[in-house]
């Protein structure tokens, strides 16, 4: 059973909530919210009116959720389930604003958390810039190598990137793409023995490394270039059927050939600088 701050007999402050959603209130105690927070310790130390007859009321801008996210940080219970970042965001801010340090070393940490920076990296970047977040902010920088920056951001996380930490995330990307561009020259697969087979795998990298190029020049990445989604099409155009040469082991060999080509070219582009 998650922690209920509806109920709680020996609270003696009742936070309420704020902004657009229904105002909720939450039983806490001074002495925690003291300990988390100087500012709320610098609130507690005036007179809370009417506190002799029955428990002060301290009104807060943010909304319900927020504010149980802030409180779930600070107390030993069972932390918030933040499910995204437009969710953590706001407790970010909160976090900042009453300088409660216990939470914002755990929502740092859950700002990098992969299944969060897999879902907008680009929004995980825009966040981690604002608050000056430079370990952050390079996780993930990491993790927006998958995106077209160009083309795929939102005027919303644009606006809340600023300008330089803009351009130092288009220079990796720019950098990133040359590298991985040089080693579609520098690495090649090995050639069949078979004369027939060599022809197909010639064909393929030809193609290949067109696409790759391209793909490479918008998401410099790996993880696109050298999947088998990527290569597929690109065998199913050229491949005109299996081996006719009787010298030949036939079909799959050459596929195999190019599968160990691909996994080295993914080794040495993921060696490439991966953080900004
Ligand atoms: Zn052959």
């Amino acid at each position: 059973m998650p922690h209920d701050f509806n109920n709680s007999p020996t609270a003696d402050i009742i936070l309420r909530s704020g902004g657009q959603k229904a105002v909720a209130e939450f039983r806490a105690h001074r002495a925690i919210l003291s300990i988390a927070s100087p500012v709320f310790e610098t609130m507690f130390s005036l007179p809370q009116p009417g506190a002799e007859k029955s428990t002060p009321v301290c009104d807060l801008s943010e909304d319900a959720n927020t504010v149980e996210a802030l409180l779930r940080l600070i107390y030993p219970v069972e932390g918030p389930n933040l499910r995204s970042l437009d969710e953590l965001a706001p407790v970010l801010d909160a976090a900042m604003k009453y300088e409660i340090a216990v939470a914002l070393s755990r929502l740092r940490k859950m700002l990098v958390q992969p299944d969060l920076l897999e879902k907008d990296p680009l929004q995980a970047y825009a966040i981690a810039t604002r608050w000056g977040f430079e370990e952050q902010m390079k996780t993930a920088s990491g993790y927006t190598l998958g995106l077209d920056i160009i083309n795929s951001p939102t005027a919303d996380t644009l606006n809340a990137i600023s300008t330089a930490n803009y351009r130092r995330l288009l220079i990796f990307h720019l950098e990133r793409a040359q590298g991985a561009q040089r080693l579609l020259d520098d690495v090649a697969p090995r050639n069949p023995v078979c004369s027939a087979c060599r022809a197909y795998v010639e064909k393929w990298h030809e193609e290949f490394k067109r696409k790759a190029r391209d793909e490479l020049s918008v998401r410099p990445t790996s993880k696109i270039v050298c999947s088998l989604d990527f290569l597929a099409p690109i065998v199913d155009a050229i491949e005109g059927g299996e081996c006719t040469m009787n010298s030949c082991r036939r079909g799959g060999r050459k596929l195999e050939t190019y599968r160990f080509y691909l996994e080295v070219l993914r080794t040495r582009i993921d060696m490439l600088p991966n953080t900004i």
